[in-house]
């Protein structure tokens, strides 16, 4: 495609041909992609119920601050196009993005892996359609509005996408590290058993990677900034049942403070296993936000390193298997128990049985490259991806420059490694009666999507 062109436009150069070909491809290749930004209000209308805590047993009456979606799309001189989207909301799932995925597909010709979804994780904003819904147990009017509220943020996705694509220009990229120490490791040993706490001891990423986007004419457009970490700081009491944005959305309005003009945009890291330290309520939210901008803030204020070059991306997706399914047997004997989540997940492999429809036997998974130049290497897994994998994606390819990103695209279940499948617990057990799927996946998954990311990075790299 970029030979073709490089050589209709120099057709007419005669001798200087074989000269001039590889000359201009290197130029195309080291013009860094034009940048369109756009963003969309996506506060819901009260009362909506929130996402997250299967606990929360009302809807909320309040609003902290407004959600967002914005997006980012990046258009490189040869034509390829990217579209980052930075989602106010829990997750989404694949059934929920599907409608929207196909008409930007018909609309403007987007292909497969060309949009990314990164959902910020916080647990205060609304259930969507299709995506948890039930862990909430909505009654019927509420689920009416979680349907409408859902419909809105569709097409809110789409006009954002169409905008920011609109909007491309030309931008200079610089990228920075800093750090930020309040996610913690929530995974305690207890006996044989792993319980939700503090567990100092454990894995973390307190890395926060920053990338400062700005015009040709030197003015701040952007700041992307990301974390590995839940959006869990409010956990109860009266904040329960406000809507908020949580520490991510604090940590963007103080950057926009500090740089007016700019649109600074969260991009969730692989911390699934990391709750905020402390938690409670949106008091704690507040002071998260506050350590996460200034970390970008003293990244911001330090020399930046160059990011050049054009963007390059390979998308694929995985099917991680699953044990066989539970015998016809244990689903009925599930549905007659008196977990109501076990009950509902054994109701809902009996109604595909009923169906005629086979029982589910993996999880599709999407895993994306997207590379700047040699400079930068976004790293996008979707899911709930636990830390293990963000650690061995910076050891394994330090020279890319990784900056891993989890709940892209979609969220299927969380995404553990081998160590915590054998472990146990929340992340690979529990929360999978939640996602609505009998598990646990194989240990076998963590080499599945190390190799295939290996297989993404090559195809990434010129
Ligand atoms: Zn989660």
């Amino acid at each position: 495609m970029k030979l073709a062109r490089g050589f209709r436009w120099m057709g007419r150069g005669g001798l200087a041909l074989a000269v001039a070909l590889p000359a201009i491809g290197m130029a195309a290749e080291n013009t860094p992609p034009a940048v369109g930004l756009a963003v969309r209000d996506i506060t819901p209308e009260l009362p909506i119920r929130l996402a997250g805590y299967g606990a929360r047993n009302q809807s909320a009456q309040k609003v902290d601050h407004p959600l967002q979606a914005q997006a980012l799309a990046l258009k490189n001189p040869s034509g390829e196009r990217f579209v980052l989207v930075a989602l106010d909301n829990l997750e989404v799932s694949r059934a929920f993005m599907q409608p929207v995925l196909q008409k930007l597909a018909a609309q403007l010709h987007l292909g497969r892996g060309e949009v990314a979804v990164v959902s910020s994780h916080t647990h205060s904003a609304p259930v969507l359609d299709q995506t948890l819904t039930d862990m909430v147990q909505p009654q019927p009017e509420e689920r009416e509005r979680i349907e409408s509220y859902s419909r809105l943020l569709q097409a809110r996705l789409l006009e954002l996408v169409e905008a920011a694509l609109n909007d491309c220009q030309p931008a200079v990229f610089e990228y920075g590290q800093g750090r930020a120490g309040f996610a913690m490791n929530r995974r305690v040993y207890r006996g044989d058993n792993v319980v939700f706490g503090d567990n100092p001891d454990g894995p973390v990423d307190w890395d926060v990677p920053v990338l400062r986007i700005r015009g040709t004419n030197g003015a701040v457009r952007a700041i992307l900034f990301g974390y590995a970490c839940h959006g869990t700081s409010v956990r109860g009491g009266e904040d329960w049942y406000v809507v908020s944005g949580e520490y991510m959305a604090y940590a963007r309005h103080h950057l926009e403070a500090h740089q007016p003009g700019a649109i600074a945009m969260y991009l969730t890291g692989m911390g699934a296993d990391s709750d905020p330290a402390p938690r409670g309520r949106l008091l704690e939210a507040k002071r998260h936000g506050l350590e996460l901008a200034g970390a970008v803030m003293g990244v911001l204020d330090r020399p930046m390193r160059p990011v050049r070059g054009a963007f390059r991306l390979a998308y694929d997706e995985i099917e991680l298997p699953l044990p066989a399914p539970p015998s016809r047997e244990q689903l009925d004997q599930d549905a007659q128990g008196s977990d109501v989540y076990v009950k509902m997940r054994a109701e809902a492999y009996l109604k595909r049985l009923a169906a005629g429809q086979s029982l589910p036997e993996s999880v599709t998974l999407p895993l994306a490259v997207v590379r700047l130049g040699n400079d930068l290497t976004f790293v996008l897994m979707g899911g709930e991806v636990v830390v293990d994998y963000a650690r061995q994606i910076k050891r394994r390819w330090a020279g890319d420059h990784p900056w891993p990103i989890g709940y892209a695209y979609e969220v299927p279940c969380y995404i553990p490694t081998a160590r915590i499948i054998k472990e146990g617990g929340y992340e690979p057990d529990s929360s999978l009666i939640y996602y609505g799927f009998y598990g646990p996946l194989r240990t076998s998954i963590e080499a599945q999507i190390l190799d295939r990311l290996e297989a993404l990075m090559r195809r990434t790299r010129t």
